[in-house]
């Protein structure tokens, strides 16, 4: 018999055991909630999670879409219910998008956590996770344009090298391509032939971003701008082609040895003449030459959002022997350029000089539809002056109109502005990259910065500046 005292005593310690546990349960409630919400983050990245964030117990990997809705990568199940990464375009977004599976690589990689969390209702994360449920994770909205990356990527053909087209008012990357490329859905299967490096191919490696070629003729629009800073702004010159210029034991010559004749700035740079810009070069101070190359990024981190560029190199200095200077004014010498480098340039003289920071993700979006978080455009600022700016517009009209790219079919819609590149690399003069360099402008006022370089592929008006016309078009339509 259990006596009154006794049984209050036992109803009092049932009350705090029930006390306890409604405790606990709230705790772990506000743990779980805590966990969903901010602790997530350092679970994925953990590196003692073996798993390393490529997929999650709670969250099934979001996708990937291009501005336009289409999707680029999704997963998907096997016939063995297991998670797959798959992309419906193969190696169309490779370098930009990049892959789960051997490790991770672009924008999967770098929106690893984003992608893994799911910003679905909290009650429907919990009801889905108590009923052994995945949360549907947030989908990453890039920048691209789908047809017009399709464009590039077909343009570029069996060619290797790189197009990368900017919208010079915001910085957004609408395409990037890269060849050699490869399939991101049998990265795995194919790794070892993939990253085999007696075969060379590099085939991981985005030239667009970090590749480093010789920038040819294009980089007159850089020595051109050097010489407006050396002469206050002022664009007067004159010189007399006679189809080359000779310095120290070395000889310059102009494409072709063509004979330009007399020529102001403005026909020297459409010309794209060899001769007059290696005499601009050698007249140049070589201190501010350098200072006008650092201005316009040389030597420096690019400013960017995206997770790895290339520094580009412009190398002089008082003991560089003449002739080397000569010819890195014409692109030459030991400067190295990144697509992403020259686009930029292009970018900024098409936006009067204000230069945006190029960026490929757009937009974080929850499965449910709600806007999770956007990218905003960053102004860089002033890359040149807006009178400089206005300077190389007429130039590069000129190169469209009456230059190097005269025979280029544009269409009838678009008003293009350019410079060419046809830029040797090795000591066989006769194997040449070619490059375009420039940005449209339609009626309305919009606006596309293109950098194409096409390896070993010749003249830069004969490859390259066709395949800008193509992307233009593709952009535009
Ligand atoms: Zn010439």
């Amino acid at each position: 018999m259990i006596d009154k005292k006794t049984h209050r005593l036992i109803r009092k310690e049932i009350y705090i055991v029930a006390v306890l546990f409604f405790g606990l349960f709230i705790a772990m409630i506000i743990y779980y909630c805590n966990y969903l919400e901010n602790d997530s983050k350092d679970f994925i990245y953990n590196a003692y999670n073996s798993r390393f964030s490529v997929f999650s117990d709670d969250v099934v990997r979001g996708n990937i879409y291009t501005a336009d809705g289409k999707v680029i990568a999704k997963t998907v199940y096997d016939k063995d219910d297991n998670e797959v990464r798959t992309y419906p375009d193969e190696r169309l977004f490779c370098h930009a998008v990049g892959y789960v599976g051997q490790g991770m690589a672009g924008l999967e990689a770098q929106y690893s956590f984003d992608l893994l969390k799911s910003n679905i209702p909290l009650e429907d994360q919990i009801n889905n996770n108590l009923s052994g449920n995945k949360s549907p994770g947030d989908s990453l909205y890039t920048t691209f344009d789908y047809d017009t990356q399709m464009a590039a990527f077909e343009g570029l053909g069996m060619f290797d090298g790189a197009v990368i087209a900017i919208e010079p008012d915001t910085g957004r990357i609408v395409a990037m391509v890269s060849k050699p490329d490869y399939d991101p859905n049998t990265i795995s299967k194919y790794w070892d032939d993939i990253t085999d490096s007696t075969k060379n191919k590099s085939s991981l490696l985005n030239r667009a971003t970090l590749g480093a070629y010789p920038p040819g003729s294009t980089f007159k629009i850089v020595t051109t701008i050097a010489f407006l800073r050396a002469n206050d702004g002022d664009d007067t010159f004159s010189y007399n082609c006679n189809g080359k210029y000779d310095v120290d034991d070395y000889t310059i010559h102009c494409s072709g040895n063509k004979k330009h004749g007399k020529e102001d700035l403005l026909k020297a740079f459409s010309n794209s003449c060899n001769s007059a810009y290696a005499y601009i070069g050698m007249e140049l101070d070589r201190d501010k030459y350098i200072g006008t190359t650092e201005d316009l990024l040389f030597n420096k981190e690019l400013p960017t959002l995206l997770e790895s560029t290339k520094k580009s190199s412009f190398k002089i200095d008082s003991s560089t022997k003449d002739s080397i200077v000569a010819q890195t004014a014409i692109g030459q010498g030991n400067t190295t350029v990144s697509p992403l480098h020259m686009c930029m340039i292009a970018s900024a003289i098409a936006n009067d000089g204000v230069l945006m920071e190029p960026y490929l993700a757009d937009k974080l979006v929850s499965a449910d539809g709600q806007l999770v978080s956007q990218t905003e455009p960053v102004e860089y600022g002033q890359l040149v002056s807006k009178e400089e700016s206005k300077l190389l517009q007429s130039y590069m009209a000129a190169v469209v109109e009456e230059g190097t790219a005269e025979k280029v079919d544009f269409g009838d819609e678009l008003t293009v502005y350019g410079k060419t590149g046809t830029a040797e690399y090795t000591e066989n003069k006769n194997i040449t990259h070619s490059w375009f360099v420039g940005y449209a402008v339609d009626d309305n006022g919009n606006k596309l910065a293109i950098a194409v370089i096409m390896e070993s592929a010749g003249y830069g008006s004969k490859y390259a500046a066709p395949l800008a016309a193509k992307v233009f078009e593709a952009y535009f339509q």
